[in-house]
């Protein structure tokens, strides 16, 4: 007999839910990707921490919804949108020069953003690769992992 297996997915649109974070050393790059991909970003919806979303929203003029700054709660309030379904793709510079106090943050972020399957672009590289991929401008199925087992566990 045939094994069943149900299939866990999560339908992001063609318009996209991007939350973006810089450390301080890394804002100026950021800004810069983003001016560079204005165009494309506009077709998007656009999350940050408080301070990266200022800059961004000053950059780009366009709306950018402001989380509180990162080492004061914003990674961990990106952090729960991602555990909600309510973000589609992370574009996180931080900065692998400096050791940040908010570094447990940082970690639950990138945490989050892995268990959910997120495309995340933490250098500019990867960001540009994750902009020019049709896929951000297509509907797509994000193949979750199965977390039944862990969550039926015997406790
Ligand atoms: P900020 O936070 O955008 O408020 O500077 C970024 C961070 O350090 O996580």
């Amino acid at each position: 007999m045939e094994k069943s297996t149900t299939v866990f997915t999560r339908h992001l649109g063609a318009r996209k839910r991007i939350a973006m974070i810089a450390h301080d050393h890394k804002k100026s790059d950021l800004i810069e990707w983003a001016l560079h991909n204005k165009e494309q970003l506009q077709k998007h919806q656009l999350f940050a921490t408080g301070t990266t979303g200022r800059l961004l929203e000053e950059a780009l003029d366009m709306r950018v919804t402001q989380f509180l700054s990162g080492p004061l709660g914003g990674d961990q309030q990106i952090g729960a949108k991602i555990a909600e379904g309510m973000i589609d793709a992370v574009v996180f510079f931080w900065d692998p020069m400096e050791a940040l106090p908010h570094d447990p943050d940082i970690k639950a972020l990138l945490r989050l953003a892995a268990t959910w399957n997120i495309p995340t672009a933490c250098n500019r590289a990867t960001a540009d690769f994750m902009m020019t991929s049709p896929l951000m401008r297509e509907e797509y199925e994000v193949l979750l992992t199965d977390y039944t087992n862990y969550l039926t566990r015997k406790v």
